[in-house]
């Protein structure tokens, strides 16, 4: 079966629930046990079957097993938003003493919570450069226990060549992590050598801007088990009607992506003839030059990207910012709305490799409005880019 078939049939037990389509929103703390034998033996299978809400009802378990079909992995625990799924992986194989190597592009809340929570547990971080592939070697330390990837990069949508990354980092006896979020349907990151797979399921999986939902996939069953055994102890549980939103949405995820995807492409080609971009960063471009990798490694593309216009004062930006109807200013993306942040100044962190734009720099989320609309939006706000800037 293709993917968007399994995507389909995934997680569904129609013959459980009196034949409904959709598996119901289970609102469950308290399981009752039909004996004591019955309790003890739940209890030694913590984590197999319905046992107690907080490990997760048949809503949770039916997300779970249709993301770890979308990953391609073994398996796959939910998470209460994109960032703990980041940050209870990581504490699911980081102690005291380790070292991590970090991708310099991370989502700023990553990088946030290894200077912060990481560093305060005697964990050390290292940023790399996110075009280091191979070179990454160098970085290695034998206490290196975890690579994080993220690829694109967040905000500037470097892509990185993460088979040679997972080479280096296997044979020295590190995991490899990676954000997943942008590619979504269009990396498989088990074919490419990675450990533990992220989604922000807040973004595409969701997709409709109205729940916040993280997952982690594991390509083996003995580190799904070791996530698994961690966020349990943690005890964090996300909700169950979080669980039911996020496999809503991922029915549907590959007839949407493909809409957002084809306007984006439209748009980012239309943007990098008009005078007043200097870049437009979306590697399915053929200018972009992660092109190469990324045409050899995903299948294809999002609604996600960004813009480097030439330079131009602040106000005049402001100005082409705050009149656009369609692209209205939101953190988040991956729903059906078109959305645009600045991402210049202070937004972009980088420690390990340079990024100093000439221009003012945003990221633009191409939804799901018809993109003759979109592309008018766009041509609209350069009007008063111009007005304000004379
Ligand atoms: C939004 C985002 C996250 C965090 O997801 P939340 O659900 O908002 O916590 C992580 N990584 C990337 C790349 C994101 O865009």
């Amino acid at each position: 079966m293709k993917k968007s078939t399994r995507i389909l049939h995934a997680g569904r037990k129609p013959e459980l629930f009196h034949g409904a389509v959709n598996p119901p929103v289970y609102h469950a703390s308290t399981i009752l046990h039909p004996s004591v034998e019955a309790m003890e033996k739940s209890g030694r299978t913590p984590f197999e079957g319905v046992r107690y809400g907080r490990f997760g009802t048949p809503t949770t378990f039916a997300l779970e097993e249709a993301v770890a079909e979308l990953e391609g992995g073994h398996r796959s625990v939910a998470t209460s938003s994109g960032l703990a799924a980041i940050t209870g992986a990581l504490l699911a194989f980081l102690k005291a003493g380790d070292h991590l190597l970090m991708v310099d592009t991370a989502y700023f809340p990553t990088r946030k919570f290894c200077d912060t929570v990481l560093s305060g547990l005697g964990i050390e971080t290292t940023y790399y450069d996110p075009l280091a592939g191979a070179g990454i070697e160098a970085l290695m330390r034998p206490e290196t226990k975890v690579v994080f990837t993220e690829s694109p990069g967040s905000l500037t949508f470097e892509v990185q060549d993460i088979p040679a990354i997972a080479e280096v980092a296997h044979a020295k006896g590190a995991i490899v992590m990676m954000d997943n979020t942008w590619g979504v349907l269009h990396f498989q990151p088990f074919t490419k050598g990675v450990d533990i797979s992220i989604q922000a399921a807040t973004k595409y999986i969701v997709g409709h801007a109205d729940a916040m939902l993280g997952t982690i996939t594991a390509a083996t069953p003995e580190l799904w088990l070791a996530v698994k055994t961690s966020l349990a102890a943690f005890g964090a549980s996300p909700g169950t009607e979080e669980m039911y939103l996020g496999l809503r949405g991922l029915r549907t995820l590959p007839v949407r992506l493909r809409q957002h995807a084809e306007t984006a492409q439209r748009l980012t080609r239309w943007l990098e003839a008009r005078p007043e971009v200097e870049r437009v960063l979306y590697p399915p471009l053929e200018s972009d030059p992660g092109h190469d990798l990324w045409k050899r490694d995903f299948t294809g593309g999002c609604g996600l990207f960004g813009v480097i216009l030439k330079p131009a004062a602040k106000a005049a930006v402001d100005a082409m910012l705050d009149g656009y109807s369609h692209f209205k200013l939101g953190f988040s993306w991956g729903g059906f709305e078109s959305l645009v942040i600045p991402t210049s100044g202070h937004s972009i962190i980088r420690t390990a490799s340079p990024w100093s734009p000439a221009g003012p720099s945003l990221r633009f989320h191409a939804g799901l409005e018809d993109a003759d609309d979109l592309q008018d939006d766009l041509e609209r706000g350069f009007g008063r880019l111009a007005c304000a800037a004379s």
